[in-house]
């Protein structure tokens, strides 16, 4: 007889119902009007209510259960006792039923780091460009991000009334990605995608650099990431400070659990550590393949630049 899953499995199909919970959220606050903004540091980095209750959700959520885990999301909230109804208790069965990798089946809660970004591309969410917009939910450990959630809680807004608003991905290392079909541009195609809301010249410079066939300009860094495993983009080139690592670790276990790759701008990993620094300094270069063919044209200027 098999005992109860493994805590990291239990995590994963806790952080799957806890996302689509918050997607829930995130609508409910649009189709209410309003909207809450309030500039962080200016008027390009915003928060919204759903912003804001959203992590409140995810949080109280993933803490009740897994108590020792270490948790830390993108919003800087005051400590205030969260409503019982923002609580989400459910388990996605299926993930559940997956076998543990057995490098990870006797990890302890303790030895767990989770990044939330409880609403990823809020620019485009108040300008309505809803299907930018995700709910990242990421696991480290040992600095690694070994799994993740995403949940794109507008995708098929664009067929109207009675669509079934809303889809989830999730992924984790030697296990694989599910909740979508994994495609690849065709090969010798470079499309790359890039920062609708945040660019400057260094970030124009290097995508050009990549000698492009096709450029997207998008918001979101799970959007972004969705694009790379959906064939619609070969690489994501942001060559400028900005990006956090609750913008990257739960895309990056995903794209890396289909056999892509997230560094910054040197072709170096990131570490997701509960102590690293939030900023991703060195920008964000990730890929499905041909990881070195992008690292290769990134001018030494821009190397330079981004430490
Ligand atoms: P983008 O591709 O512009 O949507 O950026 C991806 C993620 O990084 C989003 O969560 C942005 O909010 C964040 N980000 C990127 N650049 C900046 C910046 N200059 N200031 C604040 N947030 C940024
Ligand atoms: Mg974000
Ligand atoms: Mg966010």
């Amino acid at each position: 007889m098999s005992g109860s899953p493994a805590v990291l499995m239990r995590l994963v199909a806790s952080a799957f119902t806890v996302a689509e919970k918050a997607g829930a959220i995130v609508r409910n606050v649009l189709h209410s009007g309003e909207l809450g903004i309030v500039e962080k540091t200016g008027a390009n980095d915003l928060q919204t209510l759903a912003d804001r209750v959203a992590q409140q959700s995810i949080c109280a959520s993933l803490s009740k259960r897994f108590p020792k885990v270490t948790i830390i999301g993108e919003e800087d909230l005051p400590a205030e006792e969260i409503k019982d109804d923002l609580i989400e208790n459910g388990q996605a069965e299926d993930i559940l039923q997956k076998t543990c990798p057995a490098e990870y089946t006797g990890l302890k809660e303790e030895e767990l780091v989770v990044w939330v970004d409880p609403l990823d591309g809020t620019k485009e969410y108040t300008e309505g460009l809803l299907d930018n917009v995700t709910v990242l939910i990421g696991i480290a450990y040992g600095g690694r991000a070994i799994a993740g959630v995403i949940h794109q809680p507008f995708y098929n807004y664009q067929l109207g009334a009675g669509a079934n608003l809303g889809r989830t991905m999730w992924g984790m290392l030697g296990v694989g990605a599910f909740g979508f079909k994994l495609q690849e541009v065709p090969d010798g195609k470079r499309i790359v995608t890039t920062t609708r809301s945040h660019s400057n010249k260094q970030v124009t410079d290097c995508v050009d650099a990549m000698e492009p066939h096709e450029v997207i300009r998008v918001g979101g860094a799970g959007n972004k990431i969705i694009q790379l495993v959906e064939g619609k983009a070969s690489a994501y080139v942001f060559a400028s400070p900005g990006c956090k690592k609750w913008d990257t670790c739960a895309p990056e276990a995903i794209l890396h659990a289909v056999g892509g790759k997230l560094t910054d701008m040197h072709g170096n990993a990131y570490s997701y550590d509960a102590n690293v620094k939030h900023m991703n300094s060195a920008g964000v270069l990730a890929t499905l393949r041909n990881h070195e063919y992008y690292i290769s044209r990134v001018p030494q200027s821009v190397q330079q630049a981004l430490k």
